[in-house]
Order: structure tokens, then sequence, then C-alpha cells
């Protein structure tokens, strides 16, 4: 067991410093530096719906393009 973080605790990480900002795949691959897109589709699709996470179409904070987008609000 070590300390290293998952890639799950990585992205949920990221998308609850942006305080409710929306954030898609794309920039959350090349931010925390992932070699593909897939691992940040699966977490993100598994985060939507549960722990305040949320998927919705809209525009993405970081590159303002509107697509499929997850963000974390405080219950
Ligand atoms: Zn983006």
């Amino acid at each position: 067991m070590g300390k290293r973080a998952t890639i799950a605790d990585r992205i949920e990480a990221f998308v609850k410093r942006l305080e409710g900002g929306a954030v898609c795949d794309d920039c959350i691959t090349d931010r925390l530096d992932f070699s593909s897109i897939a691992q940040t589709a699966v977490v993100t699709h598994a985060a939507g719906g549960t722990g305040g996470f949320e998927r919705l179409k809209a525009p993405c904070d970081l590159c303002a393009q509107t697509k499929p987008v997850i963000r974390h609000r405080d219950p």
C-alpha cells in the first residue's frame, strides 16, 4: 500500500479545486498529464451522479468548448 494517489483520486481532487467550475475530459487529461483520455473518461463517467459530481453538456471552463463536462458541487 503506497501513498500514490490513484487516477480517480487525482481527477476528483482536480475537479473539486475548480469549485463548481466545469471541465471536460480533454482538459483533465491534459492538465494531469495522463497518457490517454480513456483513463479520464472511465473515472468521470463513474463519478457522475456520486459525491456531488455531475456530468452535463456545457462550456468547459478551461477550453471554452461546449461538450460533456464534469463539475463538483458541495451538498
Ligand atoms: Zn476543456
